[in-house]
């Protein structure tokens, strides 16, 4: 996708500091953080959104996987975290390259669900 900020950044073109990063995903600060700790997790290949996921893709769980660990070096494995993904319109999904939101750090506010 060539003028995906989000395939640019995971794939190292803009020089992005990385919190975590592995073959298949990249891990990076969100440029307008919520809360003390805002992370985006996002797959290195292009997905829209998590529509754009295949039943036999195994995308999400690699995500996931890095969330764990990203949870561990990052220190907010016991106190806790919240995962936050946007898909389309509705939900006011504003870059369309598929992206988990970590948010962590301090005792988080209303839950909408
Ligand atoms: P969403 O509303 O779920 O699509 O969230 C997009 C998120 O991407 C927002 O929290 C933005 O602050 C963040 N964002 C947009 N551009 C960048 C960028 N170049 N680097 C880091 N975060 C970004
Ligand atoms: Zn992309």
């Amino acid at each position: 996708m060539e003028d995906c900020i989000f395939c640019k950044i995971a794939n190292g073109e803009l020089g992005t500091a990385m919190i975590y990063e592995n073959e298949y995903v990249a891990a990076f600060k969100d440029l307008n953080p919520q809360a003390p700790i805002h992370i985006l997790v996002v797959p290195k290949k292009h997905y829209e959104n998590v529509l754009a996921v295949d039943e036999n893709d195994n995308i999400i769980a690699k995500i996931y996987s890095a969330i764990n660990k990203i949870a561990k070096q990052e220190g907010f494995y016991e106190n806790g975290f919240r995962v936050i993904n946007n898909c389309g319109k509705d939900a006011g999904q504003t870059v369309m390259h598929m992206h988990f939101h970590i948010i962590a750090g301090k005792t988080l506010g209303e839950k909408i669900v």
